[in-house]
Parts: C-alpha cells; structure tokens; sequence
C-alpha cells in the first residue's frame, strides 16, 4: 500500500530544531530521507494541492482558489482528472481524505464531514480534526487499499495567527503524537512493501517576509502573522522515485501503478 499524508504548511523551520521533541518525525527522517522541496509556482495551497494529485502546474490546471467571482469553487470546475480519478480504472483501489484544493477539502471513496468547513479556525476545532483525520485515516489504513491519501490543515491555521509564539510548536508536538499512532502504533511501517510520502504544500515564514501574501492581515479572525513560504516538507520512505515538485506525486504514482499520465 502507499499512504501520501499531507499536512498543510508543515516546515521544516519548526521541526529541525525540534526534533529532540517531535519524536516521530525525528524517527521517520531516520528511517526515511527528508528534504526541502522548493515550490517554484505561487505557493497558494488549493494550486499546489491540485497539481500534487492531477501533476499539471497552476498555468495548466488555473486553480488556485477557494473562491472565484464571489462562489465557491468546487471539483467540478476545474477540468482535470486526479489520480483517484485514474487509477480506479485500472481496478486499482484509491480512497483519498480531506484533499483541500477546495473548500470543504475533498473526499474520494470516503464519507467525512470536515471540520471547520476545511478552515478550522480555533483550538478546539484544530483539536477535533487532529483526533478525527487520525481516527479516519487508521479506519483506512485498515482496507484492503493500494493507495491512501489523507490530509490534515489546521497547522497552516495555527501558524497564520500564532507564528512566533510557543502554541506553534504544541501544535506539531500534537501532530507528532498522530503522527506516531498513524505510521508506528497501527503497524504501517513495519510493513516493508508499504511506501511512504509525508508532503506539504508550503513552508511558513513571518507575514512580512513572505514574497507572495496569501491573505490579507486583518482577518475575522484576527491579525495574521505567519505566511506561506516556498520551502516544504518532504519526507519519504521506501521510495526509489525522486520527487522535486509538487506534481511528482502524480507522476511517482502512475509510474507505480504503470500508468502512462
Ligand atoms: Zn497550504
């Protein structure tokens, strides 16, 4: 089986020097090979997202974002096949979990009402879908699957308002505990022919310092002070495909699965 866990604007700024605390990541870099993954495009999650599952770039697939002339911009607007459109043909079994190229993140195969309309806003909601992604997730990882992809978003919401402050890095500590009971605990990676990506869309960085702002400062919300940065995580084991963008997710995959993209 292949799980591809994204978490939203995870950075290697906030791990690196915490690996003595994030146990779990430290030991999937041990086991695995971590590396930055430079976005050459705009690093807007809904684009980066889309092109990561259909491998086409923002001048080709023209997503990147949540909202266009005032709706909501929904799967059925944007004119691409993702993989878990693809492989399903070739009776290859796919289930993919909260993807968030929209709004609420997009399910394939899976039942799942995502928290805080993709958006999750506050702690306890960050808290429910830590609990609820994992929970869903290990349900999945128990089907009989060939690929798994799962996503959770609420670190790009907890590093928007809280960059700077200590919360940020209790918040990847939470993180690394699901992390652990995701891939250790239920048994994953003990499997050998199980092939591992834990990917995120972007970096963080303060707000002032990011070249392309994302959102504006002054939210509902709040006032921001993280933004996205072009430098994202990525951490893979039992992989022998060199992934460098983005879109190499799709193309490792049907290089996988003998699909000719
Ligand atoms: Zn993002």
């Amino acid at each position: 089986m292949i799980f591809v866990l994204g978490i939203d604007a995870a950075t290697w700024t906030v791990i690196n020097p915490n690996l003595g605390e994030l146990k779990n990541f430290d030991r999937l870099c041990r086991i695995g090979e971590g590396k930055t993954l430079v976005i050459k495009e705009k690093p807007i999650s809904a684009s980066i997202w889309c092109g990561m599952f259909c491998g086409k770039t923002f001048e080709e697939h023209g997503h990147d974002s949540y909202v266009s002339d005032g709706n909501i911009v929904k799967r059925e607007d944007i004119e691409v096949d993702f993989i878990w459109d693809i492989l399903p043909q070739r009776g290859i079994k796919v289930k993919a979990l909260n993807v968030p190229f929209v709004v609420p993140p997009y399910n394939f195969g899976v039942d799942f009402m995502p928290v805080g309309f993709g958006l999750p806003t506050n702690e306890r909601e960050w808290e429910e879908e830590l609990q609820r992604i994992t929970e869903k997730s290990k349900e999945l990882l128990n089907e009989d699957l060939d690929l798994l992809i799962s996503v959770y978003t609420l670190l790009d919401r907890v590093q928007h308002f809280h960059w700077g402050e200590d919360l940020v890095l209790e918040w990847y500590k939470k993180m690394d505990d699901k992390i652990g009971e995701l891939l250790f605990d239920s048994g994953f990676l003990d499997n050998k022919d199980n092939k591992l990506v834990v990917i995120s869309d972007h970096g963080f960085c303060s707000f002032g310092e990011a070249k392309i702002q994302t959102l504006p400062q002054k939210t509902e919300e709040g006032e921001l002070k993280g933004d996205h940065h072009e430098n994202a995580l990525l951490i893979t084991v039992n992989l022998d495909y060199n992934i460098e963008k983005p879109q190499d997710i799709f193309f490792f995959l049907c290089d996988e699965y003998k699909i000719n993209p």
